[in-house]
C-alpha cells in the first residue's frame, strides 16, 4: 500500500479505502496521503499526455475510462497582461478538456473506480460542470448516470446531461439542496456517490493541474482559483504540497480563492479569520459554477490560503463580465463567468500593490463560456445592437465599424443598413474627424476613414458603460 486515506481535520486514519470518503469522527472529506519519500516520479516524456501519465501519485484504479482528460495547455497571454499592466500572465486552459471543463480530470478517476467496485448507477450533486462530465464518463462506461441539480444551472451544463443520456433531476435552488437530496438517494446502496463535496478522488483528480504547470513553467509566484465549495482550490495546492514532499520543487506559489461578491462565504470567513460558522446571506450572482451558500469544503480552501500565504477576494458580477470580454477579445478564449473572476480578482490585486507587475501568475479558466447562456444572450444582444440604428447612436456605430476595419464612406453605409442617407453618414463623419475622433486619408480617389488613439479610447468607455448599465 502507498497510501492511506487521513482526515485533514482531527487526524483520523481511515480503515476502508473508498469510496465513502467523509472521516467517520467529524464528517470532513479524507485526503489521499501517499508514502511520498519512497515514490520514484518525475516528470520525464510519456505516451500519455493525459492525466494518468502521473498515475504512481494517483490512487489505483484497474480499469480507466478515459475520454482524453488532462494535457491542457498552459497560455501565455501577453496581450491581456499589457492590458491589465502584468509583464505576462499563464492561463490554465481547462477549456479543452473533453466535457470543457477541468472536472474531467475528478469524473475520470470517480467513474473508473465505480467501473472498478462493480457499481452500475452513479449519482452526483452537481452546478452542472461535473454533471456534465460524470454523464460523458458514464456515457463511455455503460453506467447509469444520475445527475442532481438545482434550478439554477446553466442550460448548456443540462444539455451536456441529456445528450450523454443522464438521468436529470432538479431539486432545490443552490447546490446546498441538491446535496442534501444525494444524502437520501445514497440510502439505495447501488449507488455511488460521485457529489465533489464527498469524494476524494474529486481533489486526486483536480491536483494533476499543478503537475502540469510546474511542468511547464517550474513554480508560479501566484495561482488565481474560483471558489464555489472549496475544493478545487485546494486540490491545487495539494499538488504542490506533494511536489515539494517528492523534492520535484522547492518553492510553492501564493493561493488565491475568488467568489463573486453576491455570494462570498469563504471570502467572509478568511477576512474575519474564522474556520467556520456562516453568516446569513442573500445571495446574488451571475457566476452559477461557484454559487455555493455552504460551502463543505472551506476548511480546506482556507487552509490552501492560508498556508501559501495568499488571499481571498471577491469580485463582482459587473468586474466579472468585462474581465469576461477581455479576455475573449485579447485572448480569444471564452470562458465561462467563473473563470473570469480570476481575471477581474487578478486586475484589483495588481492596483492594490498585492501582486507585483513582474511577478509569474497562473489564471485558472475552469470552464467554457458556451455553457452560460446568459452570457450567450447578453453577447448576441450586444452583437444585434449593433445593426440597428435606433438602439445605439449613429456615431457610435460608426466608431464600432472602424474598430473592426470598415474604412470608407460607401462601405460604412451599406453596414449600417442603408437605411439611413449615405449624406448624412458623411456628415457624421466629418463631426467625428472635428473631434479628433477618427483620421482620413485619401487613396486612389476614395476617402479611407480610421480610429484616432483619442478615438479607440472613447470607443472602449463606451463600451464598458454600455456593459455597466
Ligand atoms: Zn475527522
Amino acid at each position: 500500500m502507498t497510501y492511506i486515506l487521513k482526515c485533514p481535520k482531527c487526524g483520523n486514519v481511515s480503515k476502508e479505502m473508498g469510496p465513502n470518503y467523509l472521516c467517520e469522527k467529524c464528517g470532513t472529506l479524507l485526503e489521499y496521503v501517499y508514502d511520498y519519500k519512497n515514490i520514484d516520479f518525475n516528470f520525464e516524456p510519456t505516451r500519455n499526455s493525459n492525466i494518468w501519465r502521473y498515475e504512481k501519485i494517483l490512487p489505483n484504479i484497474r480499469r480507466r475510462i478515459t475520454l482524453g482528460e488532462g494535457g491542457t495547455p498552459l497560455k501565455i497571454a501577453e496581450d491581456l497582461a499589457r492590458k491589465i499592466g502584468l509583464k505576462t500572465i499563464f492561463l490554465k486552459d481547462e477549456t479543452l478538456n473533453p466535457t470543457n471543463s477541468f472536472r474531467d480530470r475528478a469524473a475520470a478517476l470517480m467513474v473508473s473506480q465505480a467501473l472498478d467496485y462493480g457499481y452500475k448507477k452513479i449519482v452526483c450533486a452537481s452546478n452542472g460542470n461535473l454533471g456534465a462530465s460524470i454523464a460523458a464518463y458514464c456515457a463511455k462506461a455503460h453506467i447509469h448516470a444520475k445527475i442532481i441539480v438545482p434550478k439554477a444551472t446553466h442550460i448548456g451544463k443540462l444539455a451536456q446531461m441529456f445528450i450523454y443520456d443522464a438521468e436529470v433531476v432538479e431539486k432545490g435552488e443552490t447546490l446546498d439542496d441538491s446535496l442534501i437530496f444525494v444524502k437520501r438517494i445514497l440510502t439505495d446502496k447501488n449507488f455511488y456517490d460521485a457529489t465533489a463535496e464527498h469524494n476524494s478522488l474529486t481533489i486526486e483528480g483536480q491536483k494533476t493541474i499543478s503537475f502540469e504547470i510546474v511542468e511547464k513553467m517550474g513554480t508560479p509566484d501566484w495561482v488565481i482559483v474560483p471558489m464555489g465549495s472549496g475544493g478545487t482550490i485546494y486540490s491545487l495546492w495539494k499538488g504542490f504540497i506533494e511536489l515539494r514532499e517528492m523534492d520535484i520543487l522547492e518553492n510553492l506559489p501564493h493561493m488565491v480563492g475568488v467568489q463573486a461578491e453576491g455570494c462570498s462565504p469563504i471570502v467572509k470567513m478568511f477576512l474575519n479569520k474564522k474556520d467556520s460558522g456562516f453568516e446569513k446571506m442573500s445571495i446574488n450572482t451571475q457566476a452559477l459554477a461557484i454559487l455555493v451558500k455552504n460551502p463543505a469544503n472551506s476548511f480546506l480552501a482556507l487552509k490552501a490560503i492560508k498556508n501559501s500565504n495568499g488571499i481571498a477576494v471577491a469580485v463582482s458580477d459587473n468586474q466579472i463580465m468585462l474581465a469576461e470580454k477581455l479576455l475573449a477579445k485579447t485572448e480569444g478564449l471564452f470562458a465561462e463567468p467563473a473563470s473570469a473572476s480570476t481575471i477581474a480578482a487578478l486586475s484589483n490585486l495588481l492596483n492594490e500593490g498585492i501582486i507585483d507587475k513582474s511577478d509569474n501568475v497562473v489564471c485558472l479558466i475552469t470552464a467554457s463560456g458556451l455553457k452560460a447562456p446568459y452570457v450567450l444572450e447578453a453577447i448576441i444582444r450586444r452583437g444585434k445592437k449593433i445593426s440597428f440604428r435606433k438602439s445605439l447612436g449613429v456615431k457610435l456605430q460608426i466608431l464600432k465599424l472602424l474598430d473592426m476595419g470598415v474604412s470608407y464612406g460607401y462601405e460604412l453605409w451599406k453596414a449600417l443598413g442603408k437605411d439611413i442617407s449615405i449624406q448624412a453618414v458623411y456628415q457624421h463623419l466629418n463631426e467625428l474627424e472635428e473631434k479628433e475622433l477618427v483620421k482620413s486619408d485619401w487613396k486612389e480617389r476614395r476617402k479611407y476613414y480610421q480610429l484616432t488613439e483619442k478615438g479607440k479610447h472613447v470607443l472602449n468607455l463606451l463600451e464598458t458603460l454600455i456593459l455597466l448599465f
